[in-house]
């Protein structure tokens, strides 16, 4: 079987460290804990940055170059920035895509609108035109994550008017208490919607985590972790590292006898140019 993709969503932008005390919060923190799972076994990164001053999200390049930078210069992991900002803020589109500037290799595109507490994260077609245009212009491969099956249709529309480049990458997200729940019929329901040569992986939110990640094990798919998608490392107990995570992930893997690519490895399963 292909070997698996681990990627580790470092930070996010909406847990706080009265949430969790674990939560990297600073540029430092946040290569520091990148690094770590890049050693640990994760091939790419996905990464929000938080203002230093009150340590919420924030599209801010300076930022975003305070983390891309080391992490270039001290590993070979696969960059994957985030275009959702703040998701429920909504904030105005040129700031959310302005991280695509730094030409990462990956860059997220939540391909439509959903709830979520209670507000909701616009995706207005607009903005996906948007997005989806300054991707292609800089060369920056959208991984397009999926909360429901309409943003699957969306996003094969966009294919089909040559939006969007084949071969696609998705990225599941399973279990937020406002799209797709975290379910082995669910997912399947979603993956059957996917070309047949598109890449992807599954997010499992909360206690969906474990469930969703050996579907995608099993059936040849890939593996996101980290504390952006959960603080718990099982029940009751909250993880104290993104790399508690990854770790896991490479044991239960190498366990099955399925083994774990390298950023190289990685950048040829999902068709990337390198930087
Ligand atoms: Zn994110």
């Amino acid at each position: 079987m292909e070997k698996l993709i681990i990627t580790a969503a470092i930070t996010g932008s909406r847990i706080t460290r009265e949430i969790t005390p674990h939560i990297p919060i600073t540029p430092a923190e946040i290569v520091q804990s990148a690094y770590e799972c890049w050693q640990a076994g994760a091939s790419i990164v996905h990464i929000h940055v938080r203002d230093p001053r009150t340590g919420q999200g924030t599209q801010d390049v300076e930022v975003f170059r305070q983390v891309v930078e080391p992490l270039r210069e001290k590993t070979d992991l696969i960059l994957c920035l985030t275009t959702s900002g703040i998701p429920g803020r909504n904030l105005p589109t040129d700031d959310r895509i302005a991280p695509v500037d730094l030409l990462p290799e990956l860059a997220s595109f939540d391909a439509g609108s959903i709830n979520l507490g209670g507000t909701v994260f616009i995706n207005s077609p607009e903005f996906l035109e948007r997005a989806a245009e300054k991707m292609k212009e800089t060369g920056v491969k959208p991984e397009i994550e999926i909360f429901d099956l309409g943003m699957i249709i969306t996003s094969l529309r966009m294919r089909d008017q040559g939006k969007l480049d084949e071969p696609l990458h998705f990225q599941f997200v399973m279990g937020t208490p406002w799209g797709a729940p975290a379910t082995p019929k669910s997912f399947l329901h979603l993956h059957e919607h996917i070309p047949e040569d598109s890449t992807w992986s599954i997010i499992g939110i909360g206690k969906g985590h474990l469930p969703m990640s050996l579907m995608a094990l099993a059936m040849g798919g890939h593996i996101r972790v980290g504390l952006e998608d959960n603080i718990y490392y099982s029940k009751g107990a909250l993880a104290e590292s993104n790399a508690q995570f990854v770790k896991r992930i490479v044991r239960i893997s190498r366990e099955y006898g399925r083994d774990i690519a390298s950023p190289d490895e990685t950048r040829q399963i999902l068709s990337l140019k390198k930087r």
